[in-house]
């Protein structure tokens, strides 16, 4: 299944809940799920008794396009996460954050995910020195992430950095702007992820 290339607010719609796509705009009054907090084509029509299953799919098709994976992607990390040790759930959504391209959104590099994950494809970050520019990366415990040279002066970088202050830098990551470099001081805990995240839903639909 290929990736979903549609407008992004309608998944918010979809999902019920802000999934903060679209960078600043997800922030000010523009957001559409502000405005209309209603499924698309439902007309704000609210259905019936959601079933146990669909609560699971919904859930599962919320995380996956907050990290912007397509099915197998997501199925394989999550077939990751079943074989380290301890929680499921707890090892996916650590998973999750230890993407690549997660990290360089969280660090501020970018003002969203589909960008930082545009950034890393095109080459502008050095992981521990070497360029990396696979999306899909996972970042460990003291690795670095540090812009390209001739990326520091790109005018979008300074604005995300601008951004970020409003939604901040989780503790297991630290930036230094000036230098355009970002560290992993841990491993992220799931106490870290404050999006509400019911990934007991996602392992219950994946074990069926
Ligand atoms: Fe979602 Fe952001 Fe669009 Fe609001 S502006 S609906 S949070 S993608």
């Amino acid at each position: 299944m290929s990736r979903y290339t549609g407008p992004a607010c309608k998944i918010c719609r979809r999902e019920a809940d802000k999934l903060f796509l679209k960078g600043d705009r997800c922030y000010t009054d523009k957001c559409s799920f502000e405005r209309r907090a209603y499924p698309p084509g439902t007309q704000g029509v609210r259905r019936g008794k959601v079933s146990e299953y669909a609560m699971q799919l919904r859930e599962k098709q919320k995380v996956k396009r907050t990290y912007g994976l397509i099915e197998k992607q997501f199925r394989n990390l999550f077939e990751k996460s079943e074989r380290m040790k301890g929680v499921t759930g707890d090892n996916l959504i650590g998973l999750l954050e230890r993407r690549l391209d997660n990290v360089v959104y969280r660090l501020g590099f970018a003002a969203s995910r589909a960008d930082a994950r545009m950034m890393v494809t095109q080459g502008h970050f050095l992981i521990n020195g070497k360029k990396v520019d696979i999306p899909s990366y996972t970042l460990t415990e003291n690795d670095t992430i540090e812009l390209q040279e001739k990326m520091k002066v790109a005018s979008k970088v300074a604005d995300s950095f601008k951004s970020v202050e409003r939604r901040g830098v989780p503790e297991w990551l630290a930036i230094d702007k000036d230098k355009f470099k970002g560290s992993v001081m841990r491993l992220p805990l799931r106490d870290d992820v404050t999006m509400p995240i019911e990934e007991h839903l996602i392992v219950e639909l994946y074990s069926k």
